[in-house]
């Protein structure tokens, strides 16, 4: 066996060798895979095989599209058998709410490109006749969908990346990684040990035991499955067309077509378990090709409701069961990236539906370990979206529910209790007490709005309860005062006598020079494309604070601390949860602020855009002048175990006020009328400062990160432009990955996020179209829940541009 590689994977199931393809493809050859049985022998073997491509997260389309485009013509490509057959997909609706998350696929298949069409009960009788539809008000019919043997596909994928030069290394455990001084990892394998630049986790249900080689973990439970096979059906016997896949939330069960058989995979909606629950939720080391004993009586509710539905298969018997795992993350997206707090230690793992993504997630992570960036937004699949937090309890919980509800819809609005209450801020009990509504992000309870009455939220696409209740809020905060506690953010004090040096070279944006100035600064990789977003106040001659949004807390801290030089003397400490973050927002915040503090808030003492350390009922806060809703206001940073002190003071002093609070929901709001861009949605890895018409803060004129690679998008042209949209009212409003199309039908880019500005009374929208179309004043339609919506590009903020209230 070779002793030195640039990539050691390790793990030959569908999501490994689908990278070590797409490696081999992007150029890197002298990639390795190293697998402890046979290629396939952990979960990939025993899939059902389907590759679907329904889903309305673009990103994750791409990766389903990308899949079922590539592996019809796999066969002819390495002549080995793949197995694929078209036979398209249903996916039934049962309620109104189905509907409108039909038409929000519709939309992403648009833009993807692959086929869908949403048909009535009739129709789908045309279309596979022998299927019950009581209950069934439409199907998403997509055409493009098939299934594959995983095998065989895996094993074609494998074909292909040694055709290219790649090396795959069978019956061969990895037992240990280390890191070398050098920075390089050493593979310890039962054949010997392998140097190499880059090790990918690819061990499927094995990925948590071996993260733990390298102290970290990762958010993985490993679920069991069941799907059988029947006898064969006369039906099937007799036919030459092939039925679809129908996925049917009635029964929550998939059903199929498998040779003249038929077959049908449960995903039980309650009393779901995790895989080897006895050992820790894992496999042995020694398992290969493992399967469970079936428990049919468990998921037997399930089977007749899929029998109800398919009559003709209700006599007959069964002729095989599979029972095996699946690994399953918190929010069942793949994780495909670098593992936080190391360098070069990737994951490309975690995927529950890893044979239709395997191919997708390959090439996409491919694109970002050799280029430094992937062509589409991998937000939502890096990894570091998890942090500690997202502990073994937390990912078993999160995914026995996410389980459960495989074909249920997760409605906007609606919350689920597992995992819940992980982090929160000191201020939680309270807040709730005053009728605060929760929603987590990366783990976080922060209030969305506050109900004035036991009304919880009502979940679903259009405008709900939750609309009024946020135009109260935004009231409130345009005309009198309120509160948001806002400590779900990133923190991080960055310290060291080269810390200005360092971050004026890992921002592309000037740091600030006076103490107590604040600069917006973005952080870009080496082509220029976007990796972050901060606030940087400068707190002393060598302290800085800065803060982030709080999905990219671990990624921040890994690209602050892994772009710092050897020698530098510079700190970053992450007190996230040590810090608390209160909002006091209105053009009474000033009146409200001056009865508890002794600090001079006036305009020319406390300007817009600067920090003081001030005190508030003997807490030292740190008081940033600045806020993300576009109102007079201040950000009061304290310790965490002071923030009731501090909110009490507050509330106290703002109450001949009429001082209230406001939640998410309103800041969302808020920032759409002001125009204020977020990480994650407009400002992503896809793009660099030039389409993301951010270019005001990056000065040419110093040295930083991705400075040759902006230049050089300038020079080349941007491909395209994030525009900001007034888009006619209706019941709904953006939230992102919707069409956007020209006058003459076109699709000409997509939204990215979007919300209802109460205070100016309109639809406002982001959306990345092609450069033609950024002009203002530019007439297009967004495409909202199927309905097509007229919109406008807008030259400045919806709400007042000069910022005029912000210097008030
Ligand atoms: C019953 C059932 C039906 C399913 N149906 C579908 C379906 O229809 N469509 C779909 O897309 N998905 C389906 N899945 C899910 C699919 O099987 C998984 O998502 C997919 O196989 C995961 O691939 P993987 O490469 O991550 O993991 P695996 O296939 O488990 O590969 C991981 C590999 O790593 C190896 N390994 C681990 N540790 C080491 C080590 N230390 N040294 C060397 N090698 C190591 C293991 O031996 C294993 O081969 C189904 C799953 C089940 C259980």
């Amino acid at each position: 066996m070779q002793n030195h590689a640039r990539v050691v994977i390790i793990g030959g199931g569908m999501m490994g060798v689908g990278l070590l393809y797409h490696l081999a493809e992007e150029g890197w050859k002298d990639v390795m895979l190293i697998e402890k049985g046979e290629l396939t022998s952990g979960s990939t073997w025993h899939a059902a095989g389907q590759c679907p491509s329904f889903t309305a997260d673009y990103n994750l389309g791409k990766i389903h599209h990308y899949g079922n485009t590539l592996y019809p013509k796999l066969e002819e490509m390495t002549g080995q058998y793949v197995s694929w057959h078209g036979s398209g997909g249903l996916r039934f609706a049962l309620t109104q709410e189905d509907l409108d998350f039909f038409k929000k696929v519709e939309g992403v298949s648009k833009l993807i490109g692959f086929r869908m069409q949403v048909i009535g009960p009739d129709e789908i009788k045309n279309v596979f006749p022998y299927v019950g539809t009581e209950g069934v008000l439409a199907a998403a019919w997509t055409l493009d969908d098939g299934h594959v043997d995983p095998a065989g596909c895996c094993n074609a994928l494998a074909t292909g990346a040694r055709n290219m030069g790649a090396t795959i290394v069978r019956r061969n455990r990895v037992l240990d990684v280390k890191q070398l001084p050098s920075g390089e990892w050493n593979v310890i394998t039962e054949q010997g040990n392998v140097t190499c630049e880059h090790v990918v986790n690819a061990g499927g249900c094995y990925a948590r035991l071996i993260n733990q080689w390298v102290g970290s973990d990762v958010p993985i439970a490993n679920m069991k499955h069941h799907y059988f096979v029947t006898e064969p059906i006369k039906e099937f016997m007799e036919s030459n067309q092939e039925m679809p896949v129908i996925r049917d939330p009635y029964p929550s069960a998939y059903y199929r077509q498998e040779q003249k058989a038929g077959l049908i995979g449960i995903y039980e909606t309650e009393g779901a378990e995790e895989a080897w629950a006895d050992q820790g939720g894992h496999p042995a080391w020694e398992s290969e090709n493992e399967l469970f004993t079936d428990e049919l009586d468990r998921i037997s509710p399930w089977v007749e409701k899929t029998l109800e539905r398919m009559e003709i298969w209700g006599e007959t018997g069964i002729k095989r069961i599979v029972h095996g795992a699946i690994p399953h993350t918190p929010d069942a997206n793949p994780l495909l990236g670098p593992t936080g707090g190391l360098q070069n230690f990737w994951q490309c793992t975690g995927s529950s539906i890893g044979i239709a993504q395997g191919a997708g997630c390959g090439k996409y992570l491919a694109q970002w370990m050799v280029h430094g960036e992937s062509e589409i937004n991998m937000a939502g699949f890096d990894p570091r979206r998890f942090g500690k937090w997202a502990n073994g309890d937390y990912s078993r919980a999160r995914s026995i529910e996410d389980y459960e509800h495989m074909y249920a819809l997760h409605l906007p609005g609606e919350e689920r209790p597992a995992g819940r209450g992980c982090r929160k801020s000191s201020l939680h009990d309270t807040l709730e007490a005053k009728g605060g509504l929760f929603h987590p992000t990366a783990g976080w309870e922060r209030v969305k709005y506050y109900s004035d009455s036991d009304e919880i939220e009502e979940p679903g696409f259009r405008r709900k309860n939750g609309f009024d209740a946020t135009a109260r809020e935004c009231k409130l905060v345009m005309e009198g005062v309120a509160v948001a506690d806002l400590s779900g953010f990133s923190k991080y004090d960055v310290t060291g006598k080269d810390a200005p040096a360092a971050l004026d070279r890992i921002f592309a944006n000037r740091m600030p020079r006076k103490i107590g100035g604040i600069a917006l600064a973005h952080m870009l990789n080496r082509n220029g494309f976007i990796e972050g977003e901060a606030t940087v106040t400068r707190l002393g001659e060598e302290r800085y604070y800065l803060l982030s949004g709080i999905v990219a807390e671990v990624r921040d801290e890994d690209w602050l601390t892994q772009h710092i030089e050897p020698g530098e003397d510079v700190t970053v400490t992450n007190i996230t949860e040590d810090y608390g973050n209160l909002v006091l927002a209105g053009p009474k915040s000033r009146d409200v602020l001056a009865k508890v503090t002794s600090a001079d808030l006036s305009n020319e003492a406390f300007r817009w855009l600067t920090a003081q350390e001030i005190d508030i009922a003997g807490v030292t806060v740190r008081a940033l002048r600045v806020n993300y809703v576009g109102e007079l206001g201040w950000e009061l940073h304290c310790p965490m175990g002071d923030m009731p002190t501090v909110y009490n003071a507050v509330m106290e002093a703002g109450e001949e006020f009429g001082i209230g609070h406001f939640g998410t929901y309103a800041v969302n709001a808020m920032r759409m009328e002001k125009a204020y861009k977020g990480w994650g949605s407009e400002l992503t890895n896809e793009i660099t400062p030039i389409e993301a018409d951010i270019e005001r803060f990056v000065k040419f004129d110093k040295d930083f990160i991705g400075k040759a690679g902006t230049e050089q998008r300038k020079q080349d042209g941007a491909q395209g432009k994030t525009v900001y949209l007034e888009v006619a009212d209706g019941d709904n409003d953006a939230v992102g990955n919707e069409a956007v199309t020209a006058p003459n039908g076109d699709v000409i880019g997509l939204t990215t996020s979007g919300g209802y500005g109460h205070r100016v009374g309109k639809s406002l929208a982001f959306a990345y179209v092609k450069p033609d179309y950024a002009e203002p004043g530019t007439e297009m339609t967004v495409w909202l829940l199927g309905e097509a919506r007229s919109a406008t590009v807008l030259g400045e903020p919806a709400f007042d541009a000069a910022n005029e209230r912000l210097r008030a």
